[in-house]
């Protein structure tokens, strides 16, 4: 089978939403039974996002095969209910560090090595490598930066080849691009776009499909000016304006034909017309909630929430199937004190504690937690946010005042937290933490197993420290209890409080599993306690 690509570039800014508008498309495909994935270019230097602050990058997504990437790849799962792996996202970084161990291996002994051919080139191969898999007809390629960044220069290069190289039936452009509204005319205006398209024609280019994100309606007139100006099909020019949830994308692009256009160039089938019953059905319990809860969300990133992105859409996921509205409350965990808990956190229903790393806001999340167990709030705890759970207990509860992490206190009689056996010698920070998915055996008598109802699971990971087996005995004994373990390193992956309506902390990453078709368990039953408790 030769698969067919579909090439997104953006144009005017960032921003504009080209990984949804990509995923809107891929879950259109899909729902008319084409198999298809979608991979992310990024422009950057790093090899892999997992050594960025998310104060820069957002969050750090992680894939079934441990790979550290973009958070759009979050997107193309949660839209399209399959996996995505290493070769879903490449970054400048990847191909160079690549083509430069090739060089120091003597691979193109004698010749000058070059950003064309020899860096084009390794675009070329990564991007032909899903196809190669035989496992998809169609393959969406996201190059990330807008047209015209310096960045991305190599990339355009390296599909503009592609395109001269494949059959004209086998790829096709869409170019992303914003319609800026003049207030004071009361007009949108076109000229952004054409100077884009335009600038992309300059690598040898021509964008097949225009999608315009704009606020305000595009007239048929507007449409015209900008296919001719632009060099498109009249009906290629598509409207993107602004809707409430981005759930709602693959709808609307499916009222502008988006999926039609594309097949037509691709020369295949649109006969199948697409099945969304599920999907359409999950949009409909989202916007017409029978209850609502307030949750508390409290990490140390919630200026900026695209830090959380898969636990917020968890909870919409999550939230839709208990028809249930999710009013999330970003808290931030460095301005909780033990003076102000009460008023920063009695008015949830439930209290999340994030991921993180580093000792920033720590105490504010023990204070939190240590509110929660109390005060019988339902509590859900993630990687770091399970790890407090613990240092609580042992210092509230057990009574070890000096318990901690041995990531912020290395000196601790007390390491509740400790670092991985085989993390000790590691000393390189990047791709080198716990990743990727790992199976967990699950105990009948608990919470989770409520949920998932199975005692077999897989979950994500990325951390490099755990719970301290040394002092299981002493939680257990003053009742929190493991219910969750790793059946090959026995690490602990899950910890419940019996006593407590819903008090579970895992050291896995369930929001990366979580779709709109298989909102994730653990989210679904810790909505369902919060509701419980708001009764
Ligand atoms: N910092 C902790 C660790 O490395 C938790 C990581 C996380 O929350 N992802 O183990």
């Amino acid at each position: 089978m030769t698969s067919k690509y579909i090439f997104v570039t953006g144009g005017v800014a960032s921003s504009l939403g080209k990984g949804i508008i990509a995923a809107s498309l891929a879950k259109l495909l899909q729902a008319r039974g084409y198999t298809v994935t979608i991979q992310k270019l990024d422009p950057y230097i790093n090899v892999d996002p997992g050594t960025l602050n998310p104060y820069e990058h957002g969050e750090c997504y992680v894939t079934e095969d441990g790979a550290e990437t973009d958070l759009d790849l979050g997107h193309y799962e949660r839209f399209l209910n399959t996996p995505t792996s290493q070769s879903n996202n490449v970054t400048t970084g990847r191909i160079y560090q690549h083509v430069i161990e090739k060089e120091r291996k003597g691979d193109f002994l004698g010749k000058t090595v070059q950003v064309v051919p020899h860096i084009t080139d390794e675009i070329k191969r990564r991007i032909k490598l899903l196809g190669e898999t035989g496992q998809y007809e169609i393959i969406i390629t996201e190059i990330g930066g807008t047209v015209g960044d310096i960045e991305s220069l190599p990339y355009i290069e390296a599909v503009r080849q592609l395109n001269w190289e494949m059959k004209e039936e086998d790829c096709v452009f869409i170019h992303l691009t914003l319609l800026p509204y003049l207030s004071s005319t009361k007009e949108l205006k076109t000229k952004p776009t054409q100077h884009s398209v335009k600038m992309l024609l300059e690598s040898g280019v021509q964008a097949d499909i225009l999608v315009c994100r704009s606020e305000h309606a595009i007239t048929k007139e507007q449409k015209r000016k900008i296919a001719l100006f632009c060099n498109v099909q009249q009906d290629a020019v598509i409207e993107a304006l602004d809707v409430s949830t981005i759930y709602d994308v693959p709808m609307m692009m499916l009222k502008e034909k988006l999926d039609k256009i594309v097949l037509r160039k691709l020369k295949l089938s649109t006969k199948n017309e697409p099945e969304l019953e599920e999907w359409t059905s999950f949009l409909t319990k989202y916007k017409n909630p029978k209850n609502e809860v307030r949750i508390g969300l409290v990490g140390k990133y919630v200026e900026l929430p695209d830090a959380y992105k898969s636990i917020l859409e968890a909870f919409i996921h999550a939230g839709a199937k208990n028809e249930c509205k999710v009013d999330l409350k970003l808290i931030h965990s460095e301005l909780i004190t033990d003076e102000n808990v009460d008023q920063k956190l009695s008015e949830m229903d439930g209290i999340l504690v994030a991921p993180g790393f580093g000792d920033r806001g720590i105490e504010g999340k023990i204070t939190a937690i240590k509110y929660a167990r109390e005060n019988n709030v339902p509590f859900f705890g993630i990687c770091l946010g399970m790890q407090m759970a613990v240092i609580e207990f042992a210092r509230n509860v057990i009574g070890w005042k000096d318990a901690h992490s041995s990531e912020m206190d290395p000196k601790s009689k007390h390491a509740v937290i400790d670092m991985m056996a085989d993390q000790k010698d590691i000393t390189m920070k990047g791709g080198t933490m716990r990743l990727g998915s790992y199976t967990c055996e699950v105990k009948k008598d608990s919470k989770a197993y409520k949920a998932y109802e199975k005692t077999k699971i897989s979950e994500r990971h990325r951390h490099r420290y755990e719970f301290n087996s040394k002092y299981q005995a002493d939680f257990e004994k003053n009742g929190l209890v493991v219910t969750g373990i790793n059946p090959e390193t026995k690490l602990a992956e899950i910890i419940e409080i019996k006593s407590h309506p819903y008090f579970v902390g895992v050291q896995f990453h369930p929001e990366y599993k979580s779709t709109v078709l298989n909102p994730h368990p653990l989210f679904v039953k810790f909505i369902k306690a919060t509701m419980e408790k708001k009764k």
